[in-house]
């Protein structure tokens, strides 16, 4: 039975990186917002993604500090791993930005009910079954965020012990001797590389001819010639058949062969978490594939009615989720906002080295009818890269051949080496800001800096390099 009926500016349904973006901005443009979360608040980024899997590369990385300080003069002797403090020092980080957010909502007046939400027609969403028990809130605009879950794949039950998702082998009891990781894109290479930092021996298997679909391939051969040097074996084009369990683990079944292995991480991707949302009445069309059907604004076939985040189908990052959230709110006040182009996001993966991307890379350039000029350069002749030790990999940068020749507006930069997520910004700002070569090769990058190599590669496309 319905108890209270209370009206918003905008309800909000799900409180991952999607729903939490878009309440925290629409409060701060003045607006009235209740947000509607089941489990916990920061979803899948906050409590089984972005920030556990990057704490645990954080571990891996501070294990490989410690075995490598010998060469700074440092004697530590051999370091050990105590996986349960990590998990503790995990955990901790994850609890206390799920209670900042919370303190955040609350800060800026946002209600937030705790129950499962479905939308009904006229904008009417009921919550039932959590703490905020049973009633009825109405938008004059509903945002739907309701995120997405780890897919996994026939015949790999998740028991989370031996054959585990995402959600479970961030919470991994013991690290295990040999690992399959099945599946090579993102969240597949950054457990890849932990684990194999840590000491276990890993497997990717990996259905399509290239692990990092979306990375230029000269990169992911820098990516994957670091892992087969660190003993990772990659597998592609090899498809999964099943798996038997025994005594000491499971034998995984792949490409004709057997691997035995003591756990299986199925890392294939994710689903739309549009299951259960009501519906009924509304002009609101979940796709074949499960996602909310929008247009280029966010919006939904029901008027006032936008859906953000992995529930649609755009790329499955949080800062995706984030700008679908603040254009839906913009879009709301009538503000007009210009959509996101999906081709020229930024894409940041964390395993070691670091990837990072945005726009076309070379053959992605070259499908779409481009005729391009490219520059590699590399970080091991940089001064500050070779002072943390980590000189391996490069920065491509992907450019259109412009009338005379040479090379004009930047399509795409592709980088791969140390810390290079934190570097892509001036990359992502070229792309988008449809840069050219020349207006980039002549901004100073200070010395010494990493991104003396991005600094190197546009100069050397004038033709005329510094360094390089
Ligand atoms: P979610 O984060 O999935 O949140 C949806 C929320 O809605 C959930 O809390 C759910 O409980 C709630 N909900 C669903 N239905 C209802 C309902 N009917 N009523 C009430 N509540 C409901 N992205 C990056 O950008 N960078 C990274 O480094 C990165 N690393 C990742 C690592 C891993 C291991 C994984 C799994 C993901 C990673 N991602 C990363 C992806 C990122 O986590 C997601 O893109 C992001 O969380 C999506 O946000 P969302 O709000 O759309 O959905």
């Amino acid at each position: 039975m319905v108890l209270t009926v209370e009206h918003y500016d905008v309800v909000v349904i799900g409180g991952g990186p999607g729903g939490y973006a878009t309440a925290l901005y629409g409060a701060s443009a003045g607006l009235n917002i209740a947000m509607v979360e089941r489990g916990k608040l920061g979803g899948t980024c906050l409590n089984v993604g972005c920030i556990p899997a990057k704490e645990l590369l954080e571990t891996a990385a501070a294990y490989r500090h410690a075995s490598e300080a010998a060469d700074f003069g440092i004697q530590t002797g051999v370091p050990t791993i105590d996986w349960g403090t990590s998990l503790v020092r995990k955990d901790t980080i994850v609890t206390s930005l799920v209670s900042g957010l919370g303190s955040l909502l609350k800060g800026r007046k946002v209600t937030v009910l705790d129950g499962h939400a479905r939308l009904h027609a006229g904008k009417r969403v009921t919550v039932s079954g959590g703490a905020s028990g049973d009633l009825e809130v109405t938008g004059d605009a509903v945002v739907l965020a309701p995120g997405s879950v780890p897919r996994t794949l026939p015949g790999f039950d998740v028991d989370g012990t031996v054959v585990m998702t995402s959600d479970e082998f961030l919470s991994i009891a013991t690290l295990p001797e040999r690992a399959a990781i099945v599946g090579g894109g993102v969240i597949g290479c950054e457990f890849t590389s932990l684990l194999a930092d840590l000491g276990t021996r890993v497997t990717i298997l990996e259905a399509l001819p290239k692990i990092l679909p979306g990375l230029d391939k000269d990169l992911t051969k820098v990516i994957e010639k670091s892992f087969k040097g660190r003993g990772i074996e990659i597998r592609t084009d090899v498809k999964v058949e099943g798996h038997s369990p025994h005594e000491h683990g499971t034998t995984v079944q792949a490409g004709g062969e057997g691997l035995d292995v003591d756990v299986v991480v199925v890392s294939v991707g994710r689903q739309p978490n549009t299951g259960d949302l009501g519906l009924e009445g509304t002009a609101v069309v979940i796709s074949d594939r499960g996602f909310i059907e929008v247009d280029a604004g966010c919006r939904t076939g029901e008027p006032g009615v936008w859906a953000v985040g992995d529930a649609i189908a755009t790329p499955a990052l949080a800062h995706i989720g984030f700008i679908e959230g603040v254009n839906a709110i913009r879009d709301i006040l009538g503000e007009d906002p210009a959509p996101v182009d999906y081709d020229k996001v930024p894409w940041a993966v964390y395993c070691r080295p670091e990837a990072a991307f945005t726009g076309l890379s070379e053959e992605a350039a070259k499908e779409a009818g481009f005729e391009v000029v490219t520059q590699k350069s590399r970080f091991n002749h940089n001064g500050r890269a070779m002072i943390v030790n980590q000189p391996e990999g490069m920065v491509k940068v992907i450019a259109e051949k412009g009338p005379n020749g040479r090379a004009g507006r930047i399509l795409g930069v592709h980088m791969v080496g140390p810390w290079v997520t934190e570097q892509l910004g001036q990359g992502y700002l070229a792309v988008n800001w449809e840069a050219t070569v020349d207006d980039m090769a002549f901004l100073i990058q200070p010395h010494p800096t990493m991104t003396e190599v991005l600094g190197e590669a546009m100069i050397s496309l004038t033709g005329r390099p510094l360094h390089g």
